[in-house]
């Protein structure tokens, strides 16, 4: 992960050099210029640093560890056609999640900017959970919930407690949705959870938290990638076997290797399309977290890249359509 903006930019200079680390050989995509389709973001980060103060963002790389507002977006995705944009949660400290809900909402309804919905923060293993989404029962801006599940304080196994089970089936009940962003390890978990709560919507964010580097040959990668190839494959198997869940495309190139390039996401790309088919599956800019990989349009030409091979109406639905209609975003 690059360790300051130098090497942050670096990196995004890297993507013109395709093929630059050694993987499986695929055919090579087309590189004419698409027409702009239209672009539901699903995963858009927003923070003013005088506003939420986000606990992780202490420890977090200096490129993200500043304030990205709404102006700052409209910059990021100029040259992309993000028609409408869904707030993602940004794992605030407790004590602000009311807040920060509440601040989306206004957002959410005003206008000049994409950002028409959201998906909020919660801790559905609290007993305060019931009263704490009911609240928002009636907001239709608020779509579902999220925690963030890859955090040190969310050991194994915190998503099957009986108190969490019966808070998504809450969500459910109420036509919320919940995120699953988890450890690309404990997906089988996510799956159960999803089992016990057939009525609720999950929302698979980041390909299952893939990591680009455990599709490397032979092990170029410095690092040590998050989880294995074939683990992840069964997992996201199993949760594109139920009814259920969606998958989000999003996230992956925060993980990717220096230098990546699009084959480089094409295979976690690839198999979530394949399992998830083409009705399930949304796009998500996950920006700025996106920055530590590649700026928005980047990720956005790369996504493209790798689904220019089919139909216009598949790639439509993977950018826009399915988010309208899962999110009922109108
Ligand atoms: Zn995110």
């Amino acid at each position: 992960m690059p360790a300051n903006r130098r090497q942050f930019l670096q990196a995004a200079g890297n993507l013109a050099v395709a093929g630059s680390l050694p993987i499986v050989t695929r055919p090579s995509y087309a590189k004419e210029p698409q027409a702009l389709l239209p672009i539901v973001d699903t995963h858009q980060h927003l923070w003013d640093l005088n506003r939420f103060q986000p606990p992780w963002l202490k420890d977090a790389p200096p490129v993200l560890s500043k304030s990205y507002v709404t102006k700052d977006y409209l910059a990021a995705t100029a040259k992309v056609n993000v028609t409408k944009a869904v707030y993602m949660e940004i794992d605030v400290a407790p004590q602000q999640q009311v807040q920060e809900a509440k601040h989306v909402i206004d957002l959410s309804r005003s206008k000049d900017h994409p950002t028409t919905a959201a998906v909020i923060s919660g801790r559905p293993n609290s007993s305060e959970f019931a009263a704490y989404i009911n609240q928002f029962k009636d907001v239709t801006e608020i779509k579902g919930v999220r925690q963030v599940l890859h955090v040190d304080s969310a050991p194994r196994g915190l998503c099957l407690e009986p108190t969490y089970v019966q808070s998504i089936q809450l969500l459910g009940k109420l036509g919320k949705s919940f995120d699953l962003c988890m450890r690309p390890t404990e997906l089988s978990d996510g799956k159960k959870l999803a089992s016990q709560c057939p009525d609720t919507r999950f929302i698979i964010d980041h390909c299952g938290n893939a990591d680009p580097k455990a599709f490397l040959d032979n092990n170029q990668s410095s690092e040590e990638p998050w989880h294995q190839v074939d683990q992840w494959k069964r997992d996201m198997d199993g949760l594109a076997s139920l009814s259920n869940t969606i998958c989000k495309i999003s996230g992956i190139v925060a993980r990717a290797p220096k230098g990546w390039s699009a084959e480089h996401l094409a295979p976690i790309i690839d198999f979530c399309l394949l399992q998830f088919g083409p009705e399930r599956v949304v796009f998500g800019g996950d920006w700025p977290v996106c920055l530590l990989g590649a700026p928005y349009a980047n990720w956005v030409s790369a996504l493209k890249e790798v689904i220019s091979q089919r139909s216009e109406k598949e790639q439509r639905q993977l950018l826009h359509d399915n988010a309208v209609r899962l999110y009922g975003l109108g």
